[in-house]
């Protein structure tokens, strides 16, 4: 599915079938893993993605692997498909213009500074909380294995400005003590970042529940103060199902036009 502003469109692509990383807050993560697409099939939603847009006049602008699963758990199917996007003989999407979302896998984000095509990378904190006491409660599993400075040092070294998301959720993860911690484990690397708040995507039968506007203000003015690029996204994700319940809604934007 792909969102458009102006005649231009973010698309947002998958990469599994379901997640095996069961974020607690994330419908796709109850799923577990289905299984991995091949190249072919992620090639594919672009492709698809790129009748519609043209039939409808809409420049397809930008790719990002934030829809279902995670992108370092099939990583050699997304460098592929990325690099067939990117091929100017082919789709010519820049590479600059395809971001690999991930939710951290440290290790990964390491192989893929060796690839020769250097796409964008975005460093998915959501649930995990700066800190640690609250990081330890695993919202995210993976958390427990890499934590949030190994990640953010991993993704700095492979590139020296990188996205941010972070999905907030009320009186979790919200609080302006989370803001002064997330903001100073960004300014105390010499990088920069761009931090994407996105609203909790509620999912049936979870406790995880949006933070509140005044909340949300709140912590967007300390990232702010502190000299953090950060813009705030609406999430629409919820109307449509969006794959990850989290991801998807991450790129709906206010005053965006969803497309199906
Ligand atoms: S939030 Fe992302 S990484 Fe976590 S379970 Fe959902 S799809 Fe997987």
């Amino acid at each position: 599915m792909f969102y458009a502003e102006d005649k231009r469109a973010t698309l947002c692509i998958s990469c599994q079938v379901g997640c095996a990383l069961n974020c607690s807050f994330c419908a796709t993560g109850k799923l577990g893993l289905v299984r991995s697409l091949s190249r072919a099939e992620v090639v594919e939603q672009v492709r698809f993605a790129l009748l519609e847009t043209s039939r409808r006049g809409i420049l397809l602008k930008s790719v990002v692997f934030t829809g279902e699963g995670e992108p370092t758990n099939n990583l050699q199917a997304v460098l592929d498909s990325a690099a067939i996007i990117s091929d100017p003989q082919l789709f010519a999407i820049s590479a600059r213009n395809i971001t690999i979302s991930t939710a951290g896998n440290a290790p990964v984000i390491k192989k893929m500074a060796l690839n020769p095509l250097q796409f964008r990378l975005a460093v998915s904190l959501r649930a995990r909380a700066p800190d640690n006491r609250l990081r330890n409660q695993l919202l995210m599993p993976i958390n427990g294995i890499w934590n949030v400075d190994a990640v953010l040092d991993t993704a700095f070294d492979y590139h020296s400005r990188i996205s941010v998301e972070y999905a907030l959720m009320r009186d979790i993860n919200d609080t302006q003590e989370h803001a002064f911690l997330l903001a100073r484990s960004l300014n105390t690397r010499a990088s920069w970042a761009h931090v994407n708040l996105i609203p909790l995507n509620e999912i049936e039968d979870s406790d995880y529940k949006s933070s509140t506007a005044n909340n949300t203000a709140l912590f967007q003015n300390i990232l702010k103060k502190r000299g953090i690029f950060t813009t705030l996204r609406s999430s629409k994700g919820q109307l449509i199902d969006g794959g990850c319940g989290q991801q998807l809604a991450a790129k709906v934007r206010d005053g965006d036009e969803h497309v199906q």
